[in-house]
């Protein structure tokens, strides 16, 4: 696993860099002597700030200025952020949670869950449903009329990208997993769920002007 925090403060070149493993699941490196090719085959979570002072978008005031603000958004390009299966807004925790009021999930029970739904995917004959393509992903993630309108909505309103739509499909799939449902066609709620958890970008960082 490879964490980025503070995405935003990377350089240009170094995120740049990170789109071709990401996609290939390998990094290749050609120097004068030649090119070599090396696995590269990590999970990729980075957090981010609104805006360098970490105000935007909440009720403090943000002490940035506009030109700081558009040169932070611009290093979190749509390109780069659509490779991110998920993408949530999260908000400064409350009081209750900090003062231990809300009694969370245990993580040995998430991870039980998930120890599950990994097998399940192993079953499938990919290492987890990320790998699902092509012919295995319509066969283990397949759309019926409702939810192939549910992403073309989705695609016509811009809120999603072509490369989004099996990225969604294979999150779907997960969710369905981690609910121990079996049947092969992807139900709505599994979709829109999927749907809400790859936030638009602009949903993250606000508007540009
Ligand atoms: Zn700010």
């Amino acid at each position: 696993m490879l964490f980025l925090d503070e995405l935003a403060e990377f350089a240009p070149a170094v995120l740049d860099a990170l789109r071709q493993p990401l996609e290939e699941g390998r990094i290749r490196l050609a120097r004068a002597h030649g090119a070599v090719s090396f696995p590269a085959r990590f999970l990729l979570v980075a957090a981010s700030n609104p805006c360098p002072c970490g105000n935007a978008g909440t009720p403090q005031p943000c002490r940035c200025s506009e030109a700081a603000r558009r040169r932070y958004r611009r290093r979190l390009s749509a390109p780069l952020l659509d490779r991110f299966d998920l993408r949530l807004g999260v908000q400064r925790p409350d009081v209750d949670r900090l003062t231990g009021q809300v009694v969370e999930e245990g993580s040995e029970a998430v991870a039980d869950r998930v120890t599950v739904a990994r097998e399940v995917a192993r079953r499938r004959g990919v290492g987890a449903n990320r790998d699902l393509a092509g012919s295995l992903l319509d066969r283990h993630a397949a759309l019926d009329r409702s939810g192939r309108a549910l992403l073309g909505d989705a695609l016509r309103q811009h809120r999603l990208t072509a490369r989004g739509v099996d990225r969604v499909r294979r999150v779907a799939r997960t969710l369905a997993d981690l609910a121990g449902e079996a049947g092969s066609v992807l139900s709505d709620e599994h979709l829109s769920v999927a749907l809400y958890l790859r936030a638009e970008p602009e949903a993250l960082l606000g508007a540009d002007s």
